[in-house]
């Protein structure tokens, strides 16, 4: 047994099944024994691999679209800007994304960096990456804590790491799953009363769904806040997931590159589900920002010249060294199985007199 499922039981015997977005809060964050709490994950020797890890490239391209944003704000957005990454893992986007901007008058001297990081363990981990950066960083714990002003915010694969709660359709309307206890074992069981009779509640894509279907869905207010502290500039967000909104059980542990069983080993497995692109629209359009995206990954980052950037670089490299940064390049940009090109998306808020965004042009 993992040291938090005598709590998770516990919690369950006293007060019944949790919902699976409340499951999923005390794996990740629970302040002992949640999975980020406790361990640094990343990495060929950790559970899972993200994009900035992958490569350079990465935090360079995002580093100089903030930067190419930037000019673009009118004199009246002030003379400072907040750059802010939600969930920086590593530090390693940041910390590529202020090297690559070293060459952008200005730039430097006018961002501040924040850097919202619940974890203690990771947020030392990036003071280790970023202590040579030659620029201030703070650190806020939770989002309700990021600074107001003209703001830059970036979130790779934070999003898909937000609590998710499932419904599954049964006959006349769907009903919420959750987590309970059959005997000694964790189990995924289902409420007893129905929570939506008519379909006609759920996006289009839902209605008429056969029965057993699951449909997910975040809380509104994670993405409505974030929006709102964007309102003066822009917030760009990556994450694996789709474009519109659909029914599917995306929620997935992983451990050691591998998918494991949600509910085997709570809080020493990574737990995700995809993000629905469609709901962060919708629920960002009601804080009067112009909603950019979603783009696929791949086309992103081609818009942004990650092709000329691994040809630099490759200019410079051993041949070893070149064969990783292709390697590298059709991870990021490449379809298939390993790839996240198609399966991420990139989405961006912005103030609504700005206009199109770098690598969003139509
Ligand atoms: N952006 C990084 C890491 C992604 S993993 C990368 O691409 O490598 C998710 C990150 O979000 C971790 O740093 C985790 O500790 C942090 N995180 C997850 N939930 C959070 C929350 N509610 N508040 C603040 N940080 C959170």
């Amino acid at each position: 047994m993992t040291p938090l499922e005598p709590e998770i039981r516990a919690r369950i015997a006293a007060h019944g099944p949790l919902s699976v977005a409340k499951y999923m809060e005390l794996c990740l964050s629970h302040p002992q024994h949640g999975y980020y709490m406790t361990r640094d994950p990343f990495g060929a020797r950790g559970d899972f691999i993200t994009a900035p890890e992958v490569s350079q490239m990465f935090g360079e391209l995002i580093g100089l679209w903030a930067a190419a944003l930037w000019k673009t704000f009118p004199a009246t957005a002030g003379p400072t800007l907040n750059l802010i990454e939600l969930g920086p893992g590593r530090g390693t986007l940041m910390a590529d994304a202020l090297r690559a901007t070293k060459i952008v008058p200005d730039f430097h001297d006018a961002i501040r960096v924040h850097l919202v990081e619940m974890s203690p363990t990771l947020r030392q981990r990036q003071l280790n990456t970023l202590s040579s950066c030659g620029v201030g960083v703070q650190w806020q714990y939770d989002i309700m804590d990021m600074p107001w002003g003209t703001n830059i915010i970036i979130a790779n694969e934070f999003f898909d790491a937000m609590p998710v709660h499932q419904a599954v359709k049964v006959e006349g309307g769907w009903q919420e799953r959750r987590v309970g206890l059959d005997g000694r074992r964790l189990v995924f069981v289902q409420d007893a009363e129905t929570m939506w009779r008519r379909d006609d509640v759920l996006p289009a894509g839902m209605r008429n769904a056969p029965s057993g279907a699951v449909f997910e869905w975040r809380q509104d207010w994670w993405i409505r806040y974030i929006a709102r502290r964007a309102a003066n500039g822009a917030v760009l967000v990556i994450d694996y997931g789709h474009a519109e909104s659909g029914i599917g059980d995306t929620l997935q542990a992983v451990s050691r590159h591998g998918f494991v069983d949600p509910l085997a080993a709570p809080g020493e497995a990574d737990l995700t589900a995809h993000v629905d692109f469609q709901a962060l629209r919708e629920a960002a359009a009601s804080e009067r920002v112009r909603v950019h995206g979603p783009l696929t990954q791949g086309e992103f980052l081609r818009r942004l010249g990650i092709v000329a950037r691994a040809d630099k670089l490759k200019a410079r490299a051993t041949p070893a060294q070149a064969k990783d940064i292709d390697a590298a390049l059709a991870r990021l940009t490449g379809a298939g199985p390993t790839g996240m090109g198609e399966l991420f998306k990139v989405m961006a808020f912005a103030h609504a007199a700005l206009g199109e965004l770098p690598g969003f042009e139509t």
